[in-house]
């Protein structure tokens, strides 16, 4: 097996386990390894680290499968860590029972760019660096095995793939394709999960408990909806009892989305919910100028800053929106700011949000701090596996 060896000194975030070697770290590659070929990890010392993935295109030259020697990476250990994903996932009360639910969150579970979202019976898998891709047919041996799901469908088309040299790809892994009319039932809301067409792997598992949280501070409010995708927050709202809901989205199909999101929950007051396909930016500058105001107003916008290189933009961006948020909120009212840009921390987005408070003229205290739902989880070591932040703030 080629060997990896290090510069001295760069072991150093390798033995703290964390799974990202540089191509600055890099000494030499001993041997030959092609694009996602195992390759052994060795310190300058000579001192063994680890097993890794080798991906030559990429700024990240290699991903580690392993910390200990004694691990072959073979189909047997997809296996053991797929199983093992899966079981924390149903040990754990909040998603024991979930129709729609991450089962391995990359890195943190142990496995670098692998991604796998179950919806009922459909497991959607995102595969994003060299390595994953190598072990497909595993991976999928694996999720089959420790699931007992019937159908696994491809959605490899995330941009990221690009700086590892792959192509994008999607199709059928296994079984037959993804039911057209796919749904999971999220706290007692239905939900259509569009697994070919619609975003990332269908749909944003990762807010799920936040937008337990808007239900259950929506009632007798009028709530504003801004980058609803398909109306995952404006139904629950609508369910917690607000009085109104106003979503807007720049996108058709995840309007139609959510308008069939709406019709799949006849127990939910349709006549309360407003729909309106515009830019973000410009409907809440409208809406000011109308003189409207909202008691809730959440603002779950893109990826404004994929790495770090993008945050000054990105901080504009943030705080533009959040300014606006904050205008249009009545006197008590609530506003649900997330960011899930890496490039942007936690500490900067809130000093963002104090900065686009402050601009407004509003006085704001901080109610909740937020974050991914228990199966998007942070490896320790893996700080870099925290995307998403949220911060509910409410105006005096
Ligand atoms: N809150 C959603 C996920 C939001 S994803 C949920 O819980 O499911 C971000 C959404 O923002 C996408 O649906 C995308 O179409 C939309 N979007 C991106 N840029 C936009 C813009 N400038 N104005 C309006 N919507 C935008």
């Amino acid at each position: 097996m080629a060997q990896l060896l290090l510069r001295a000194g760069k072991e150093r975030s390798v033995m703290r386990r964390h799974p990202w070697i540089f191509a600055g770290s890099v000494a030499r590659l001993s041997g030959r390894a092609r694009a996602g070929d195992t390759v052994e990890v060795i310190a300058d010392s000579g001192a063994f680290l680890g097993r890794a993935a080798y991906s030559p295109e990429s700024q990240i030259r290699a991903r580690m499968w392993s910390f200990d020697e004694a691990t072959v990476i073979d189909h047997a250990f997809f296996k053991r860590t797929i199983a093992a994903a899966v079981a924390r996932r149903s040990a754990h009360p909040q998603l024991t029972t979930q129709e729609g639910q991450r089962l391995i969150h990359g890195e943190s579970d142990g496995l670098p760019g692998v991604i796998a979202d179950r919806y009922r019976d459909t497991i959607v898998l995102q595969l994003t660096s060299a390595g994953a891709d190598r072990w497909r047919e595993a991976i999928v041996g694996g999720l089959l095995q420790a699931t007992g799901c019937t159908r696994i469908y491809e959605r490899s088309d995330s941009e990221v793939r690009g700086l590892e040299g792959l192509e994008p790809t999607t199709g059928v892994l296994a079984g037959e394709a993804p039911d057209a009319d796919l749904q999971i039932d999220e706290y007692g809301v239905l939900l259509g999960v569009d697994a070919v067409a619609g975003h990332k792997t269908g749909f944003y598992l990762d807010q799920r408990e936040n937008r337990r949280l808007t239900r259950d501070l929506a009632r007798g409010r009028s709530v504003l909806n801004c980058f609803c995708y398909t109306g995952g927050f404006s139904l629950q709202a609508l369910a917690g009892g607000a009085e109104s809901v106003l979503s807007i989205d720049s996108s058709g199909p995840a309007l139609d989305g959510a308008r069939r999101n709406l019709a799949r929950n006849p127990q939910l007051d349709a006549s309360r919910a407003e729909w309106m396909e515009a830019d973000v930016f410009t409907a809440l500058r409208e809406l000011k100028a109308a003189g409207r105001r909202f008691d809730l107003i959440l603002l779950d916008p893109p990826k404004f800053a994929p790495s770090a290189s993008h945050a000054q933009r990105a901080a504009r961006a943030y705080k533009d929106i959040n300014l606006l948020g904050f205008r249009l909120l009545n006197p008590g009212g609530v506003l649900m700011t997330y960011s899930c840009s890496g490039g942007i921390g936690l500490e900067l987005f809130q000093s963002i949000v104090a900065g686009a408070a402050s601009d407004a003229g509003r006085d704001a205290q901080i109610l909740h701090r937020l974050g991914a739902a228990a199966d998007h989880p942070v490896g320790l070591a893996f700080p870099e596996g925290e995307y998403l932040k949220g911060l509910v703030c409410q105006v005096l």
